[in-house]
């Protein structure tokens, strides 16, 4: 960071830019990335990048963070939710297969937790619909894999958050991945206020002009020096980050059936991305209560997500109506536990005594 600040290229598109860039193309094999402000600006370049607006209609989850769906209702387009699947927790292809109708334009996928969701059920109902363009939000899922293939690699578009909660971070930053090398021109046009500096830059115009919509979306190159410094330490990162979600799911397996949890499930198929760590607590639990309990030892544990339907803004927006029924269970029993790659592996066992501790005296 001191390197690129000195370098006097604090704007984006300098040289960590282009570095951190290729790691991200070169590990998931696409056409191009765009280092953006947030995952929240990627999205919306992959909004305008598909043409969504009034008239639109966007398929999301139900259960995702706001961004996925504000960045294509902010456009004009109307929103159906999705229910997810209990597996993955990632959408349900046969409730998405249920929503479609000639409106839809787009269906954005969330690889929940890292692991990702039902991409051939997916795939299978999308290949009856080739009008409707998938746009996967991965940021989640950065370096996670299905059937050995990067997640962010299968939708038209996919993007990626360097949020300070997240994986790998630069306080706030995102990227956009473009599979498709007949968007790279247009994306990067409106990544520049709808301008054409890109091409102006390498001479194959002469004049550097406004030429489209788009907005300010470029992550400074300072920032893109912080990532980039993360992304070569990235099986460091990793590997430390399997350790520890494999330390929770074996020191919590041998009390999952007495006290009633429930582990994340993860497919054979899959290579998760070990975003977090979290269980699903018995219906009757009082989740309050197991929070309050923990937090009084010092271990912050949160829920996931207040189910973006009955969300004062997700109900305005909707198309029509969507029942999520397994959504707004798991939504209720989530619990995620204290996760992050500086955290010691004893740590965790002492998470894992508190919590079941808490749990034989909450249940009863
Ligand atoms: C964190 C997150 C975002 C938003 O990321 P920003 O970089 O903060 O815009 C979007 N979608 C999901 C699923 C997220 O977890």
């Amino acid at each position: 960071m001191a390197e690129a600040v000195r370098g006097g290229h604090g704007s984006a598109d300098g040289p960590f830019t282009e570095r951190a860039a290729r790691v991200l193309r070169e590990e998931l094999g696409a056409a191009e990335v765009l280092l953006t402000t947030s995952c929240t600006a990627a999205l919306e370049l992959s909004a305008l990048l598909l043409g969504i607006g009034p008239g639109s209609t966007v398929i999301v989850p139900s259960f995702t963070f706001v961004s996925t769906a504000l960045a294509f209702s902010r456009l004009g387009a109307r929103l159906l939710f999705a229910d997810i699947d209990e597996t993955t927790l990632g959408l349900d292809p046969d409730h998405v297969a249920s929503l479609l109708d000639d409106s839809v334009r787009a269906v954005v996928a969330v690889h929940y937790a890292g692991v990702a969701c039902d991409l051939t059920g997916l795939g299978e109902v999308l290949a009856a619909s080739p009008e409707v363009d998938l746009v996967e939000d991965n940021a989640h899922g950065i370096f996670g894999r299905y059937r050995d293939r990067p997640l962010g690699s299968f939708g038209r578009t996919s993007t990626l958050s360097f949020h300070a909660t997240k994986t790998f971070t630069c306080g706030e930053g995102g990227a956009l991945v473009l599979n498709r090398a007949d968007d790279i021109e247009r994306a990067r046009t409106m990544r520049e206020k709808g301008t054409n500096r890109q091409a102006f830059k390498e001479g194959r115009v002469d004049a550097y002009t406004w030429v489209d919509t788009g907005s300010s979306y470029g992550l400074s190159d300072t920032l893109a020096a912080q990532l980039l410094a993360q992304l070569e330490a990235r099986e460091r990162i990793l590997d430390r980050r399997e350790r520890l979600w494999r330390r929770y799911a074996e020191a919590l397996a041998p009390h999952a059936d007495r006290l009633a949890f429930r582990l994340p499930t993860v497919p054979p198929d899959r290579d998760p991305a070990h975003a977090q760590f979290h269980l699903l607590l018995p219906e009757p639990t009082d989740r309050e209560q197991v929070v309050h309990a923990l937090a009084a030892d010092g271990i912050h544990t949160a829920f996931h997500y207040v189910p973006l339907h009955s969300s004062p803004m997700g109900a305005s927006l909707a198309a029509a109506e969507s029942s999520c029924p397994v959504t707004d269970d798991v939504s209720r029993r989530l619990l995620r536990l204290p996760f992050s790659t500086d955290q010691p592996l004893d740590d965790v066992d002492r998470v894992v005594d508190r919590l079941v501790a808490t749990l034989e005296r909450v249940s009863g």
